[in-house]
């Protein structure tokens, strides 16, 4: 065995960033803090001692940039983001900003120089938490983020633009920002998998083939209140009841197809009362899957059973569209080599979708991506018992630095 340096390495890091929070209890670090202040120059600062030339872009974002064998070689960035949800864990983001910093380090320790650069990159606006939208450092490195998302305001009025500057970045900067396609070679960001599949198939990592795309309904079932007491049975309109029925639809619909998820994550019956019928009843349905194609034919089916429903019943239904993102496609030289390299360091990877959102889909306008899971305990992530083991940290080192050796666009 190898005494698991690296994995040590990286458990240690990941250790000390975490004690960068904006709150004395737990780990809350939002984008442009003065915690995200404080994570951001020691990571500055742990760079420098790897030998990496450090800048901070216009959003904030931390680049770390190692050249290859020659000078202003084109760079594959690896990476991910530093910022946390509230009550976060130690391991969403700063995982994979870490593990490249770490395999960095190793390659600088002992002079290796790799055909073309790297660039680790520390984005700082993944979660969402601080401001309406979200992925500004991602956009604004692949030149998709418009000045306008800068605009944006927080709870207390403090816009983004305001924000960086306090921060130390310039958002004047915005344009300049930007990487060009012939600068980037590729995208790879290491993550907790925030799902129970690699733990239920006892492999350490796993290479994601896509990222779902969602799609986020809003449902109103329409009935008629009435008096619980009064109303007989088969003279009621009762919404809520036909708004079971539904939910068991949606799930039994994403059930039979493969790779689809679909969820009702909220649901409300107005007006409410225990002895009056629910006349109104609305809820949401959140429906993901790795092509665009299938959860399309899924949303299809599960509106087709939404409006029979309504109809057998005699109620009115309408469903509104909230949200949809596309699919992203993981590149298929990047998810082969991962794959080799995971092999030649002992573990077969499972391939699997993300359904989670990921820097990884915005920095797909700019070049190709591909994504490395790491095992974490129960599938727990958003929370302080998110946990990965040394031994699984270790791992996805030595797949990391694998890859970065044998990698050819
Ligand atoms: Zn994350």
């Amino acid at each position: 065995m190898s005494g698991l340096t690296l994995g040590r390495r990286l458990m240690d890091r990941l250790a000390a960033l975490a004690c960068f929070s904006d709150e004395a209890e737990g780990l809350t670090r939002l984008y442009l803090s003065p915690s995200h202040k404080r994570a951001a120059d020691a990571l500055a600062g742990w760079m420098q001692e790897a030998g990496l030339d450090v800048r901070l872009d216009a959003v904030g974002s931390l680049i770390g940039r190692y050249e290859g064998v020659a000078a202003a070689a084109p760079a594959l960035l690896v990476g991910s983001h530093i910022d946390t949800v509230r009550q976060a864990g130690k391991y969403d983001g700063a995982l994979g900003v870490l593990a490249a910093l770490t395999a960095v380090e190793a390659l600088s320790k002992s002079g290796e120089r790799l055909p073309f650069a790297i660039e680790v990159v520390a984005f700082g606006d993944e979660e969402g938490v601080r401001f309406p939208s979200t992925l500004r450092g991602s956009r604004a490195l692949a030149g998709t983020l418009d000045a306008s998302a800068l605009d944006e305001r927080d709870p207390e009025g403090i816009s983004v633009r305001e924000a960086l500057v306090a921060f130390g970045a310039d958002p004047a900067k915005l344009r300049a920002s930007a990487m060009t396609r012939e600068g980037v070679l590729g995208y790879v960001e290491v993550h907790i998998e925030q799902g129970p599949v690699l733990e239920r198939a006892s492999r350490p990592v796993g290479v994601v083939t896509a990222i779902n795309g969602a799609r986020r309904l809003g449902v109103v079932v329409q009935g008629t209140a009435g008096h619980s007491g009064t109303s007989p049975m088969a003279m009621r309109r009762d919404s809520l009841a036909a708004a079971a029925e539904m939910v068991l639809a949606v799930e039994r619909i994403a059930y039979q197809t493969g790779d689809v998820v679909a969820t009702v994550g909220s649901i409300e019956a107005r007006p409410g009362a225990v002895n009056v019928i629910p006349g109104e009843t609305r809820f949401t349905i959140d429906a993901r899957a790795p092509s665009d194609e299938a959860r399309d034919a899924v949303v299809g089916r599960i509106e087709n059973a939404i409006d029979g429903i309504a109809a057998r019943r005699g109620l009115a239904v309408t469903i509104t569209q909230a949200h949809r993102a596309p699919a992203t496609a993981c590149d298929a030289n990047l998810i082969a080599r991962l794959d080799a390299a995971a092999r030649a360091a002992g573990h077969e990877p499972v391939h699997l979708p993300s359904g989670a959102g990921h820097d990884a889909m915005a920095m797909a306008a700019l070049c190709p991506v591909a994504m490395l899971f790491v095992r974490c305990a129960g599938g727990i992530s958003h929370h302080p018992a998110e946990a990965i083991t040394i031994e699984d940290a270790d791992a996805a080192m030595r797949v990391l630095l694998n890859f970065l050796r044998t990698y050819k666009p």
